[in-house]
């Protein structure tokens, strides 16, 4: 997903969940960076904390590992599992989102390993 950005442009600076302050911001190589109260986000998120961005990198490393070439099949099909009308960004999952996309892309993987492929043709 390409998109943050250019979208952070339109966003505005986020306000820390826990003080309800706007968002410290520094730019840096990634984009902006925004942070407050140890939780901190990339081009104008919600900020998350240490626990939410390492089940974000889970879910991005699974869908990676899922996605080969390049159709969209395992965020079709993680999507529908996790019951959501929409896809979620990865950068605005939270932690309850986060951990239902695990299981949906766990429950992938199980349907793969028992020879079941949902991704069949599309990946
Ligand atoms: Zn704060």
């Amino acid at each position: 997903m390409r998109s943050a950005p250019n979208d952070a442009n339109l966003k505005e600076t986020p306000t820390c969940p826990k003080c309800g302050q706007l968002a410290w911001e520094t730019g840096t190589k990634y984009g902006i960076r925004a942070e407050c109260c140890g939780l901190w986000s990339w081009n104008r998120a919600p900020l998350a904390d240490a626990a939410t961005h390492k089940l974000r990198e889970q879910v991005h490393s699974m869908m990676t590992d899922l996605r080969v070439g390049p159709g969209w099949g395992v965020l079709e099909e993680m999507t529908k599992r996790a019951g959501w009308s929409r896809p979620i960004k990865i950068s605005e999952m939270n932690e309850a989102t986060a951990r239902k996309a695990l299981t949906a892309l766990e429950d992938i993987v199980m349907d793969i390993m028992a020879g079941n492929d949902p991704l069949k043709g599309k990946r």
